[in-house]
């Protein structure tokens, strides 16, 4: 299990992934693609809120309990 967290002034939030998968897709072949189709676009990172570049790759997790998200490579170097 891969987890995140972080620490806010009042508490630590974390967040556990069943799964991540860090070499998910390059990030402009996703959002054309995903342009072409007409779904939502992801622009940022999930965790962080980095925004992404056309070059980054892009890495997916499934959220325990909330779906599948979508992460910068800086936020999974842990993994
Ligand atoms: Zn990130």
């Amino acid at each position: 299990m891969f987890k995140l967290s972080r620490k806010n002034p009042s508490h630590t939030k974390t967040i556990e992934f069943n799964w991540v998968k860090k070499d998910f897709m390059n990030f402009k072949d996703f959002d054309d693609a995903r342009e072409r189709m007409g779904l939502r676009r992801f622009k940022k990172c999930f965790w962080c809120g980095h925004g992404f570049l056309p070059e980054d790759m892009m890495a997916i997790g499934e959220i325990i309990g909330n779906g599948n998200k979508f992460l910068c490579q800086e936020c999974v170097k842990d993994f």
